[in-house]
């Protein structure tokens, strides 16, 4: 079976690094607390999840949410890399 993954931007992180975000759907159970954690950024109503909003318009508070919802996902789908 083929591995959903995904990446979904690549965006100056405005001091020197480069954010990304990459949603490895094929792991998401639906559970919902990413869209609890970051409800501006992240949605389940799709039945997976799925971003709100295109990540080059996000801030710098929308990326530490998003590393919020990230670390508490239970299945390691979002991953957000600084480069
Ligand atoms: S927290 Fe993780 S498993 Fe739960 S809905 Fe969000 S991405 Fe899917």
């Amino acid at each position: 079976m083929a591995v959903r993954r995904q990446r979904l931007c690549r965006r100056h992180a405005g001091e020197g690094g480069y954010m990304n975000v990459i949603l490895h759907k094929d792991k998401c159970i639906s559970c919902g607390l990413c869209a609890s954690i970051a409800p501006d950024l992240f949605t389940i109503e799709t039945g997976v999840v799925t971003l709100k909003k295109n990540p080059k318009t996000w801030n710098k508070n929308d990326w530490k949410s998003a590393k919020e919802a990230a670390a508490a996902c239970p299945n390691g789908v979002i991953e957000i890399k600084e480069t």
